[in-house]
């Protein structure tokens, strides 16, 4: 009995591994095949401002087209990008993508905002990567200062000192930096020492338990406090309360983002959205007068 257990389990186990293989060479296949045949696109997840309550920027986040593909969490697409090395070029792709959007936007009449884009640390180790965000910005005439580049905490800490040029050179030409999923890893502090940081983003499993659990409101709050002395701004991710929000609102937290306020949503409905200007259900303890 033992013995045929043992088999079944081994069985299953080659049958799971086989999948494996077989689900990523499939991912890698498609993959190759969208960056060719347009097969993705860019959603915008609105940041709310939480003095006025407008939206001034947003999120870009990457969406497969095919209905096909949506059940394929966009991270996996990202990490098996990362292990055969298409994310240099995925993650041009979605630079040229934002700025040619962003263009368009700025000629028509919405009010101003900033996008966000997520970095991948290896894009940071190719060497034409400050040449290719040059050549995009002048290509769509975009102002720098509409993009934030979001980094993570694996970048400050694994490369110290190309990492620290290389944002320098960001920060010179006046893209905003944000560090993405604060306080989900290492959260070695002492690097916003040394780094041009402009905004740090509370990762949403820090925000998740609030208000209720004690721990994660003092790490919160302690993360806000830290920023703030530093003259760096706060924004929370994955806001799906209102308990949530008014906690963080009652901390002076600068901005928020989380399916409270809006999922992302295509540059169409942004637009849309955007000539609203401002959220427009706020909880009525947090209304401003
Ligand atoms: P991230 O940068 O931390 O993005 C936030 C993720 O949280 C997004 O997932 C967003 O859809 C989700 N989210 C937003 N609000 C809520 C909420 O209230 N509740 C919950 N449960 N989730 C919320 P998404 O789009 O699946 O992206 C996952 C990750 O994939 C991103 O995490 C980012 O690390 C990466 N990613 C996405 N697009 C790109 C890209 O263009 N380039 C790179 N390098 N990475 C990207
Ligand atoms: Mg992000
Ligand atoms: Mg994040
Ligand atoms: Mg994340």
């Amino acid at each position: 009995r033992a013995k045929a257990s043992r088999r079944d389990g081994f069985k299953y186990f080659t049958k799971e591994l086989g999948e494996h293989v077989e689900r990523r060479q499939h991912l890698e296949d498609r993959l190759r095949a969208s960056l060719d045949a347009q097969s993705l696109e860019i959603h915008y997840q609105p940041q709310v401002n939480l003095d006025n309550w407008q939206i001034t920027s947003v999120e870009a986040l990457l969406r497969w087209r095919d209905p096909d593909m949506k059940a394929i969490p966009v991270s996996d697409l990202i990490t098996v990008a990362e292990e055969n090395g298409s994310i240099v070029e995925l993650g041009r792709w979605v630079l040229h993508a934002v700025c040619e959007q962003l263009q368009r936007w700025q000629k028509s009449s919405l009010p101003p905002f900033h996008v966000a884009v997520n970095l991948s640390p290896l894009q940071f180790r190719d060497p034409g990567f400050l040449e290719m965000v040059r050549e995009i910005f002048a290509q769509y005439d975009v102002q720098p200062g509409c993009i934030e580049m979001e980094i993570t905490e694996r970048l400050l800490m694994d490369e110290t000192e190309s990492s620290t040029s290389i944002l320098n050179a960001l920060k010179d030409m006046g893209v905003l930096i944000s560090i993405d999923d604060f306080g989900a890893g290492y959260s070695a502090i002492s690097y916003l020492r040394h780094f041009p940081v402009d905004i740090l983003k509370i990762d949403q499993s820090l925000i998740q338990h609030l208000p209720s659990r004690r721990e994660d409101m003092a790490i919160t709050t302690g993360i806000i406090n830290l920023a703030h002395n530093l003259g760096i701004k706060v924004i929370a991710e994955g806001v799906e309360s209102n308990e949530q929000l008014d906690f963080l609102k009652n901390q002076d937290c600068n901005a928020a983002q989380g399916y409270l306020f809006h999922r992302p949503v295509s540059a169409a409905n942004l637009d849309k959205l955007m000539r609203h200007g401002y959220w427009s259900q706020p909880h009525p303890s947090s209304v401003p007068h």
